[in-house]
């Protein structure tokens, strides 16, 4: 077991257990914003046929050189035509976007660029060439533009159809359990006792891991008792791929998350080099990965941003930038001074907004690691490296969070 490491180290060590990846196959309707599983490749040229860009029509270049020039009209082609006129010399045929060309054709005149009296036209502009689109000039049959680990966006899913394919092999999201441990919470909706709080957390994480594109599996709440816990931890290793546990991971008499996982688990890294967020774990419970989140609101949002979501992306073979969905790392000019924190990366909460050609961030509330007001009054962390400061003016890496 590891002790005190940075995130870089923490982000390596848990890299190196993921969650099995498995196929799922979806209607494409359904696979909006999931991770494709194998390459796709297209079941047609697009486009599939030579065709026209723009309502007009369509001529032999060589006839139009001249203004004012007049086409005899064979007939037209729109789209979905299955029978087109030939065009010969000294004719026009009229054409919609996307209809396909008639043979003989080479260009398009635009409608605007036209007088059509009866079975001619007068042709006002110049014969395109580039508004023919090509056969496969966009893909060919057989191509593969999308990958194993890309994102289903929505341009994507209409290139998907585009191809040809209503199904898709996804990667199956996995099934994540949260479970919150400690003597004094209450759930929410629920009447308190003297000095319960509302539990925050698993509702918390499970949003977190909604938003990395898993699901999540909120357990009851565990007091803090280690053979209730136990209990928790042994059904979630065996219905679950990962495990996030929030709170009980510090030194107190009363962190039975650490301690079973000491006695019982596989630990390989405990308390990171960071501000908030510094007590968790990580290690395996009966084979599966688990993360022992801190129980202080702030600082399980933090470190899920900054680990848990990264390696979810890792592990669900996404190629986006990883942790992207959760942030983005960006340079920040703050415009007050800001207290790192001694050996430890600093996250403060900031507000990071566009001004003129830069961005600037500034904070506004308490920053204490219980407040999660802070988090939602703010959009943004700042990146402090252990042992430095930053004054009013500096510029500085951050997380803009999405
Ligand atoms: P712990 O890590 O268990 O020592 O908890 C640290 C702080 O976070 C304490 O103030 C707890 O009351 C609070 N806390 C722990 N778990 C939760 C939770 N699930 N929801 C809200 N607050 C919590
Ligand atoms: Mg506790």
């Amino acid at each position: 077991m590891e002790r005190g490491v940075s995130l870089e180290r923490a982000l390596e060590i848990a890299t190196q257990l993921s969650m099995q990846r498995n196929p799922e196959a979806l209607p494409l309707d359904q696979a909006s914003g999931r991770i494709l599983f194998d390459d796709l490749s297209s079941n047609v040229d697009d486009p599939r046929f030579d065709n026209s860009a723009m309502d007009g029509w369509a001529v032999r270049e060589g006839d139009c050189k001249e203004s004012g020039t007049v086409l005899r009209i064979v007939g037209t082609s729109q789209a979905g035509s299955t029978e087109v006129p030939l065009v010969g010399k000294g004719e026009a045929c009229s054409i919609m976007t996307g209809a396909p060309i008639p043979e003989g054709a080479d260009a398009i005149v635009i409608v605007e660029e036209s007088t059509a009296h009866g079975d001619s036209v007068t042709i006002n502009g110049p014969a395109r060439p580039g508004f023919i689109r090509r056969r496969g000039e966009n893909l060919t049959k057989g191509e593969r533009p999308l990958k194993s680990g890309n994102l289903m966006t929505p341009s994507a899913i209409s290139l998907a159809a585009t191809m040809g394919h209503d199904m898709v092999s996804v990667v199956r999201q996995p099934s994540i359990a949260v479970i919150g441990v400690g003597d004094e919470l209450t759930p929410p909706g629920e009447p308190l006792s003297e000095n319960s709080i509302y539990e925050s957390n698993t509702f918390g994480i499970s949003s977190l891991v909604k938003k990395m594109g898993g699901i999540p599996r909120r357990y009851a709440l565990i007091r803090d008792s280690i053979d209730d816990l136990r209990e928790a931890l042994d059904g979630a290793a065996e219905s679950c791929d990962a495990i996030i546990t929030s709170g009980g991971v510090s030194m107190g008499k009363w962190d039975i998350v650490r301690q079973i996982m000491e006695e019982e688990g596989d630990v390989k890294f405990w308390r990171i080099m960071m501000r908030p967020g510094g007590p968790p774990l990580f290690g395996s419970w009966k084979g599966k990965p688990i993360f022992g989140l801190p129980g202080n609101p702030v600082s399980s949002h933090v470190v899920f941003t900054v680990l848990v979501a990264p390696w979810m992306s890792k592990s669900m073979g996404s190629d986006e930038p990883h942790g992207s969905r959760m942030a983005n790392r960006v340079r920040v000019t703050m415009q007050e001074p800001l207290n790192g924190a001694p050996g430890k990366l600093c996250m403060r909460r900031i507000s990071i907004r566009q001004e003129g050609d830069s961005l600037v961030a500034s904070t506004s509330t308490h920053q204490g690691s219980g407040n999660i007001h802070s988090m939602v009054a703010h959009n943004g962390l700042s990146l402090l490296p252990p042992d430095t400061n930053c004054e009013k003016g500096d510029t500085i890496d951050a997380l803009w969070l999405s």
